[in-house]
């Protein structure tokens, strides 16, 4: 007998013939004698319903209010599931993330867990319930509903596992696990059988929406068994994430390329070339709290230069303003430019570590193409490049195939 949290995301709880799929799904594990605890998403597409009817009353809609009303989606889940799973006389109970108190900090649409009570699930465990969990939500010390950011249910469904020590979380959506990149830009991508937890942290940071970010950062520092796998086919192992590198197989140099629109690039022109000046653009950036990406400062001519960075596309306006109202007047600037219009494409892998010769024919395969890098940023297991959104599809098809990612075909 295992423990199992089972977390079924949005397009896999899309219908109410979708949902009673699910709950024969769970009924089938909790057959053969495991516990199991499901976590799930709201239905597709509702959070994004919900968030364009708070847009349509308040602007910037209030985030307290916001999260208490986003987080409803994954409460009409929860009863739904619930009352399928009785349907095949399973005893079966739903939870809100507050009720089962998943108690977080009050950072309203990014809230972080801190902390989640056991005694209540450990109980009803024992009385052979079904729990099935909101994810997605919590509550902070003073009880007021939290989120926990765009794709949060992974992060509920990892968090538990980890707080109750289940034997795997598993992440069940319409993919039947992690591939080389997403398969609806690269109909050719692979499944992975395996992934090792830092590449699976680079990828997803790199803006790959498998996963959340925070899931995965949880499940490395908890080392919870992680696996991804398709709700909708019986067999399968989808993928698992590993914590120590396979070193009987030979290493693929590339396991995946990611890509992320959501970037924006600014670049400071014609500023005084001297110490000081990257902290005095971007203190006040920090000081927004604005996350900046990739930084580049050109080599200066006639003691100026150019400082150019990434960031977020949804802080694009705003860290404008502040560069042409604050900073540019301050520091004497020649021009405030920037773009919105960029993607981020990076390829990772282990395998890297041990080979040569990985940036270069990244760039050569992007050049042979004619598209144009704007920035580049390596780390040990990683090699990212800004280019003009227009090219992001192609640039991601030509590594994919460049680098050997397709699958083999079997005649
Ligand atoms: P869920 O609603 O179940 O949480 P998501 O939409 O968040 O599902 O994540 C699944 C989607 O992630 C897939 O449909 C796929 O398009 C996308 N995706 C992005 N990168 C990858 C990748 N490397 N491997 C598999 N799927 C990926
Ligand atoms: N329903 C939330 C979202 O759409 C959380 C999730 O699906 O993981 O972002
Ligand atoms: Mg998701």
């Amino acid at each position: 007998m295992a423990f199992y949290i089972q977390k079924y995301g949005g397009t896999s709880v899309g219908s109410t013939e979708r949902i009673k799929n699910v709950a024969r799904r769970v009924a089938k594990f909790h057959s053969q004698g495991h516990q199991i605890i499901v976590v799930v998403s709201a239905m597709s597409g509702e959070t994004n319903r919900l968030i364009s009817l708070a847009n349509e009353v308040q602007a910037n809609p209030d985030p307290r209010e916001l999260d208490v009303m986003i987080s409803t989606g994954e409460q009409v889940s929860i009863a739904l599931l619930s009352m399928a799973l009785m349907e095949l006389n399973i005893k079966a109970k739903s939870y809100t993330g507050a009720q089962v108190s998943i108690l977080t900090d009050s950072a309203h649409t990014k809230a972080r867990i801190l902390n989640i009570d056991e005694d209540k699930i450990r109980k009803d465990l024992q009385d052979g319930y079904v729990l099935v969990v909101a994810g997605f939500q919590g509550a902070d010390k003073t009880g007021s509903i939290t989120t926990l950011g765009r794709g949060g249910s992974d992060t509920t469904g990892v968090a538990l596992a980890a707080a109750l020590k289940a034997d795997e979380c598993q992440i069940y959506t319409d993919v039947d696990g992690i591939y080389t990149t997403d398969p609806r830009i690269v109909p050719e991508a692979r499944r992975l059988k395996t992934v090792t937890f830092e590449e699976m942290l680079e990828m997803a940071s790199l803006g790959s929406k498998i996963l959340q970010l925070r899931a995965v950062e949880f499940a490395g520092k908890y080392k919870v068994k992680l696996r991804v796998l398709s709700s909708f086919e019986d067999e399968g192992e989808g993928t698992l994430i590993t914590y120590e590198e396979n070193k009987d197989m030979e290493q693929p140099v590339i396991s995946g390329i990611a890509f992320n629109r959501d970037e924006a690039k600014i670049t400071v022109s014609g500023v005084p070339d001297h110490p000081g000046i990257a902290y005095q653009i971007l203190g006040p950036v920090a000081d927004a709290n604005v996350d900046v990406d990739m930084i580049i400062q050109n080599v200066g001519h006639d003691g100026l230069t150019d400082f150019s960075f990434t960031v977020h596309r949804r802080d694009f306006s705003g860290t404008m303003e502040i560069l042409k109202n604050k900073i540019q007047p301050h520091v004497g600037a020649r021009d405030v430019i920037g773009g919105d219009r960029i993607a981020k494409v990076s390829v990772v892998g282990v395998g890297m570590r041990s080979h040569a010769g990985i940036a270069s024919k990244m760039f050569r395969v992007l050049a042979e193409e004619g598209i144009n890098i704007q920035m580049i940023a390596t780390s040990e297991i990683k090699v990212s490049v800004v280019v003009d959104e227009k090219y992001m599809e192609l640039a991601v098809r030509v590594l994919h195939k460049a680098f050997d990612l397709e699958q083999v075909v079997q005649n």
